[in-house]
């Protein structure tokens, strides 16, 4: 069956024809490739294409796809049973390695996806704090919960949706949106304010020199606390997360994606104070049947072990140089390409003319609405190369990119250029 037989096929059971909205192609045109199976930094589709992945899950994938290591953990762990409904050691082993890596990080709970951390740290904070607002960022994504989906990035930013139908204005009442790098004023009526610290679903936008610190300032001045949304940063900035990188730290972190190793996970957590306002031993109440679940405890905590400090250095000069070339090799078309970076996060915007890398929502929108995406999107499939299918997303290398791997996709990245760009003249 072909990658468009299966689509109409999903179409017909799964609204959309996919579980995420991103993964429709809908802002890009076309029929997505139906993976059937991934190794390393590739993914392999129905029809037997193999194409150079640079998705790896939205970030979930750190290691690669299919690696040996985490597939056999995540066998073991199969093998002894996959779900209980009681203490298991892994949450226990992974806990302490989230705590022994993240200065100020004394606990944290688990639960099934970044969406849940992102909503209960909230939850946390307003119940720490008997406040109601939250201050959250023109295009920073927090997952979909209700009282988050007002200006969020990714998928809701590609729909061109400024919420979503079904989210009630009380649901939202209380969530307060201010643009990216600039420290809003606060009041004390602001339970916390949640921020991507470095901002990776409006496509890469840098927290500006004194943005973190002015935020850590302001909250403090107030009463609120600071939320870091890690979900995408943490464990792929580097060992410490933006907090090590910018040396602010925040009250509570939400992580996901890299510490489920590919399996379904989030965490939230903070000072022993202040999780200490959640059930059981405080008034504020979270819970999940599958929280903690003994495969993906295994699968993060082996993806944790297996990286260290070197591995993130080696990994964000390989992406400093592969960023350079790549500005480079589309600019050689006529293009302008910008591939912003901090550390192992690389972005990447297009332009017909000379621009400034964005500081916020409005700067990313204008250049992701200006057409030249979804052309070069295409143009990369065709030579084997899969960016996410969104000008939202970022490049997401991985330690299972080598140079071959980077070489191929510069390769690939000039001949696509100079295609979209013979068709603009
Ligand atoms: C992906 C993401 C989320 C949501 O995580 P899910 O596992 O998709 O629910 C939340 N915050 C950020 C910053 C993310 O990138």
């Amino acid at each position: 069956m072909t990658n468009l037989e299966w689509f109409e096929r999903a179409r017909a059971v799964i609204p959309g024809g996919v579980d995420s909205p991103v993964r429709s192609f809908s802002s890009v045109g076309g029929v997505p490739y139906t993976v059937v199976s991934g190794s390393g930094a590739y993914v392999t589709d129905v029809e037997g294409t193999r194409y150079l992945d640079f998705v790896q899950s939205y970030g979930a994938s750190l290691l690669g796809h299919a690696h040996p290591s985490v597939v056999e953990a995540i066998r073991e762990a199969a093998h002894a049973g996959t779900t209980f409904g009681a203490p298991t050691p892994g949450e226990v082993r992974l806990a302490e390695m989230l705590v022994a890596r993240v200065r100020g990080l004394e606990q944290v709970r688990f639960v099934s996806s970044g969406t849940e951390a992102a909503m209960s740290a909230v939850r946390l904070a307003r119940g720490a704090t008997g406040r109601n607002r939250v201050v959250k960022f023109d295009g920073c994504y927090h997952g979909h919960s209700d009282g988050l989906l007002v200006a969020g990035g990714s998928g809701v930013a590609q729909l061109g949706l400024p919420g979503s139908a079904g989210v009630t204005a009380g649901a939202v009442a209380d969530t307060v949106v201010a643009p990216y790098n600039a420290v809003p004023r606060l009041d004390e009526s602001v339970a916390a304010v949640i921020v991507e610290p470095v901002a990776a679903n409006m496509n890469l936008v840098a927290p500006a020199a004194g943005f973190l610190a002015g935020l850590r300032a302001e909250c403090d001045r107030v009463g609120a606390l600071l939320i870091y949304d890690e979900v995408i940063t943490g464990f792929r900035l580097g060992v410490g997360g933006a907090q090590a990188y910018y040396g602010v730290a925040p009250d509570l972190w939400c992580f996901g994606k890299v510490i489920g190793g590919g399996l379904p996970v989030g965490a939230f957590g903070g000072s022993a104070e202040l999780l200490g306002y959640l059930a059981p031993n405080g008034p504020v109440y979270q819970a999940g049947t599958l929280s903690g679940n003994p495969l993906a405890m295994a699968a993060g905590a082996r993806v944790l072990e297996l990286v260290g400090a070197d591995d993130y250095a080696g990994l964000a000069t390989r992406v400093e140089h592969f960023a350079a070339h790549l500005e480079q090799a589309i600019g050689a078309s006529g293009l302008v390409a910008r591939v912003p970076r901090v550390g192992p996060l690389a972005g990447l915007f297009l332009s017909r003319e000379e621009f400034a890398a964005p500081t916020n929502f409005a700067e990313a929108r204008a250049l992701a609405e200006n057409g030249l995406y979804a052309p070069f999107f295409h143009a990369m499939l065709r030579r084997g190369v899969a960016l996410a299918p969104g000008a939202y997303e970022i490049l997401f290398v991985g330690l299972a990119h080598g140079e071959p791997e980077l070489d191929l996709a510069l390769e690939a990245a000039a001949g696509a250029a100079a295609e979209v760009a013979a068709t603009l003249a």
